[in-house]
């Protein structure tokens, strides 16, 4: 029964700038150039010495040691930041506990574990919500979902028999009908 209107499919919005900070976030180019402007200027300091004293091929070994120590790291640094992707999956298990705040407050913290169509899982256990955000009544083991890079939360990819959607960048329950999230305003994803 389809009864909101929205055709099952992953939503052309999440190309709205309000997506663009954080899936930017992600990845630090100025990072990477600053490594690399400390390693050309150490082989450098190291080619100048060898010259200087005499020992260029002395020089060069430790050069070239010190290149392939370096562009492992690098690589392994670069590796470890790719690792935040957008991905399509299914949700495989999901589990709330309900936690208090100096004992007066509640709140929930949310276990989903999605298993990504090349056959990967993934583990999020710290997605923290208000207890009126209760995710396990949103998603359900078997949803087809989305991963969007910088998000914690995934977009379901059939939304036709939902009464509420969930805002990625909040993570508010809102009722269906709106096109934008009432607690923060932002873009939703339908
Ligand atoms: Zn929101």
């Amino acid at each position: 029964m389809d009864n909101t209107g929205i055709k099952p499919g992953f939503s052309e919005k999440i190309n709205n700038q309000d997506f663009n900070k954080k899936r930017s976030s992600g990845f630090d180019k100025n990072q990477q150039i600053i490594f690399l402007a400390i390693d050309i200027a150490t082989l450098l300091g190291i080619i100048y010495y060898g010259y200087r004293t005499d020992d260029l091929k002395g020089a060069l070994f430790i050069s070239a040691m010190f290149l392939l120590v370096s562009l492992i790291f690098f690589f392994g640094l670069k590796n470890r930041q790719q690792v935040e992707i957008t991905y399509d999956g299914t949700i495989k298990y999901i589990e709330k506990q309900i936690e208090d705040y100096k004992k007066t407050k509640h709140y929930l913290r949310t276990l989903i574990i999605i298993t990504s169509d090349d056959g990967k899982e993934f583990i999020y256990n710290e997605i923290i919500s208000s207890t009126k955000n209760d995710y396990t009544q949103y998603y359900k083991a078997g949803d087809k979902v989305r991963h969007h890079l910088g998000f914690n939360l995934p977009e379901k990819y059939d939304k036709s028999n939902d009464e509420k959607l969930v805002c990625i960048l909040c993570g508010q329950l809102v009722d269906i009908e709106n096109d934008n999230c009432t607690a923060c305003g932002k873009t939703l994803l339908k």
